[in-house]
């Protein structure tokens, strides 16, 4: 990174979004040698709404980049299956265990974790650079050409030119919007209240979901409590309000009758957040000098916790493909569009998945006017367990999975090893 003055830089790849693809890129392209700036508005990782798995098709990136061991020594939970209940009837939906991966098991780190840990990899590279507290606010363009970003920082307006930039900020992306590129937005008709509540011994093991009439709950393990999130109808939200917490919690003990007894942890709204869910796609994920992957190019939902896990993938292929080109300057456009049909494919699939379990299984439930009836899928599932090993498949390791080909190139600063 060349310093032009102390709010003006310039470099090989300049990152929008410290998020898991923002990490993940600038981590895999300092590694191959090349300058990377990356932009993160926040001050740190410390986000309560992110998802919190790990994928074992993450773990084995981090396998092929040999920091699984180091990884795994960070706090986690691991489950090897996932159970639903269907009204009463219990099902194993996924079966983790005969994965082709190293590890059969999906992990649940808090984000922060993961983000905090891929940063300290990345700073032992001398060609990574990381800027807290720094929000894009424009693109600079030059001739129908991104060359750089504008953005703020506690010391003022800061420029940073680059030879790609990557917009990598999520499915709110000022990239994406500065840069004018088309998004087709796929319609959702969920939204999710997000909490938490105490575990407790005796409490179920194993991440759960639960369906009955009306109400869909979602309970991950995290270790001393349980991230609970409740499925609700899109923009119902101020109907649940208007009938009060304490009908609400009524629900909740419902659905979870063991949540009896702790429900009055959540004591007033703001102990229960809104999280928006979106699915769209940008039409076409880049422009001469700039590309967008992760949620910045297709915003996924949280229907099988699978969005972190195409961001990194999104990451990875950029990565494979850019790495050796930028260490000589500008990518041509027909490498970002390289970019785009190498993940555009698992995506829309990814999508279609997810817009048929909302249409199909979630908006039923929640409508929730007839007697419940499971699924012709959850049906088969429980009658030949063997079926378990798909959705395990799809959701663990998803369609055309990535492998690092980027190489370790400039020999990390040893002295911080
Ligand atoms: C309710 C809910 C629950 C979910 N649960 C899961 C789950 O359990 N598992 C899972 O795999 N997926 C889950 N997802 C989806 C998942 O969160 C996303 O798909 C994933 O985080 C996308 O990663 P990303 O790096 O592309 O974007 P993000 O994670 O959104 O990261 C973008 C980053 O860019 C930063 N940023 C934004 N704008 C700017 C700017 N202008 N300048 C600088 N920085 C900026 C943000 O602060 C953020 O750090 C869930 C989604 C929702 C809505």
């Amino acid at each position: 990174m060349a310093e032009l003055n102390a709010q003006s830089l310039r470099t090989g790849c300049c990152i929008t979004g410290g998020g898991p693809a923002g990490m993940m890129l600038g981590f895999l392209l300092a590694r191959a040698g090349v300058d990377v700036v990356v932009l993160e508005k926040h001050r740190d990782f410390l986000r309560d709404f992110r998802g919190d798995t790990i994928h074992p098709s993450t773990l084995e990136l981090m396998h092929e980049l040999d920091l699984l061991a180091e990884f795994l020594q960070r706090p986690h939970q691991e489950a090897r299956q996932i159970t639903g209940y269907f009204g009463n009837a219990e099902v194993t939906v996924a079966d983790f265990t005969h994965l082709p991966t190293k590890c059969k098991f999906l992990a649940f780190m808090p984000q922060w974790d993961f983000l905090n840990f891929l940063a300290e990899r990345s700073q032992r590279y001398p060609s990574f650079h990381l800027r807290m507290q720094a929000e894009v606010t424009g693109l600079i363009e030059e001739d129908g050409r991104v060359v750089g970003v504008e953005a703020t920082s506690p010391d003022g307006p800061l420029q940073v030119r680059a030879d790609l930039v990557v917009g990598a900020d999520g499915r709110h992306s000022t990239v994406r919007e500065q840069a004018g590129l088309k998004v087709k937005n796929l319609g959702v008709p969920i939204d999710v209240l997000w909490m938490r509540l105490s575990r407790r011994d005796g409490d179920p093991h194993q991440p759960l979901g639960r369906f009955n009439r009306g109400k869909i709950l979602v309970m991950l393990d995290r270790g001393d409590f349980w991230q609970c999130a409740f499925v609700i109808p899109k923009g119902g939200i101020e109907d649940i309000r208007g009938r009060g917490l304490s009908a609400f919690r009524d629900a909740l003990a419902d659905i979870a009758p063991f949540l009896k007894g702790r429900l009055e942890e959540l004591t007033e709204w703001n102990d229960i957040k809104l999280l928006t869910v979106l699915i769209d796609r940008l039409e076409k994920w880049q422009r001469p000098g700039l590309l967008c992957i992760g949620d910045a190019a297709h915003a996924m939902s949280p229907i099988g916790g699978v969005g972190i896990n195409l961001a990194i993938q999104d990451a990875v292929a950029a990565a494979n493909i850019l790495a050796g080109p930028l260490r000589h300057g500008a990518p041509a456009m027909s490498l970002l569009q390289k970019v785009q049909r190498r993940r555009e494919w698992p995506t829309r699939i990814t999508q279609r998945l997810q817009m048929f379990i909302q249409d199909r299984l979630l908006s039923p439930v929640l409508a929730g006017r007839k007697q419940l009836a499971m699924p012709w899928p959850l049906r088969l599932i429980r009658r030949w367990p063997i079926l378990r090993r798909i959705p395990a498949r799809l959701i663990g390791i998803g369609f055309r999975p990535e492998h690092v080909q980027t190489p370790d190139g400039p020999a990390p600063n040893r002295s911080e090893l």
